[in-house]
């Protein structure tokens, strides 16, 4: 079966987020837990846990086919020790959040390596900050993100992901979330189903689709390896519809949560709809 939602608004606190979901007919949906823009956050209350969890069965969601994402100003690569101590601290602490609210997922983006360290040194950092993560929390699967490789942000390459799943010591708690706008801009083509074949057979030979815990459905605004991060609704932008009419048919796709990040909320139950017409 296959799961369709959006990354929904928790404004108001995360027991709204499922609701939000189920107004959009979204049978998966991503959320922050906390604000995604500051370092600190109140830790989340009984009563709103409480109340996440009941909404969630309330909308018929099960915890699996949620994705939390994490703040953006983390970076598990950070090339100095007391921003690398912050980063691995406030990972911790949205580990922490995601097992007090029952989900086993949480989706960040790798880290950068700011020009100081080589990708690979900052890759083996990232793991290392994976497997702490890991050590002090119980139930919550790391999932990486591929990005667009804008700047010096690490992930852009399928092998990325696999150098630091390799080093990762619980393989049964890490894997991996595929942006389709990332993909796209970081230079691998999906806008026919023989580019989406290609793309997606050398994903699966480089990092396997047994990691797969997640996908992004997001057109683009910028072109075939731009590089640049900027999500554009999927009828509209670069990419085109023939990956996400692939992705809809192909069955290595199912069961997992798969969430819409596109600019327009107003319209997420349509490009839900048009993506469970193709099925
Ligand atoms: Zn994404
Ligand atoms: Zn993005």
């Amino acid at each position: 079966m296959k799961y369709v939602g959006a990354h929904v608004s928790a404004a108001g606190g995360v027991q709204n987020a499922p609701l939000n979901a189920q107004a959009i007919g979204a049978r998966a949906f991503a959320l922050f837990t906390k604000n995604q823009r500051q370092w600190q956050a109140k830790p989340l209350s009984p009563d709103a846990i409480d109340a996440f969890k009941a909404n969630l069965q309330q909308v018929d969601i099960a915890p699996e086919q949620v994705l939390p994402h994490d703040s953006y100003l983390i970076n598990l690569g950070h090339p100095e020790t007391t921003a690398l101590e912050k980063s691995r601290a406030a990972f911790v602490d949205e580990m922490q959040r995601c097992e007090q609210l029952g989900l086993p997922l949480l989706n960040f983006h790798p880290g950068s390596h700011l020009n100081k360290i080589s990708e690979t040194q900052s890759l083996a950092i990232v793991a290392d900050s994976i497997n702490q993560a890991l050590e002090q929390t119980r139930g919550v699967t790391a999932v990486i993100e591929n990005t667009a490789g804008q700047g010096t942000n690490l992930g852009y390459r399928f092998e990325h992901l696999a150098e630091i799943i390799e080093q990762v010591e619980d393989k049964n708690r890490v894997g991996v979330c595929i942006d389709t706008c990332h993909t796209f801009t970081a230079g691998y083509d999906l806008r026919t189903p023989e580019a989406c074949e290609g793309t997606f057979g050398e994903f699966d030979r480089i990092v396997g689709f047994d990691y797969l815990r997640g996908m992004h459905l997001n057109g683009s605004k910028p072109d075939l390896g731009d590089r640049v991060d900027r999500h554009e609704s999927l009828e509209k932008g670069k990419l085109g519809l023939a990956v996400f009419q692939y992705i809809m048919q192909d069955n290595r796709f199912e069961n997992i949560p798969m969430v819409l990040e596109t600019p327009d909320p107003d319209n997420w139950a349509h490009e839900i709809e048009l993506l469970y017409s193709w099925q």
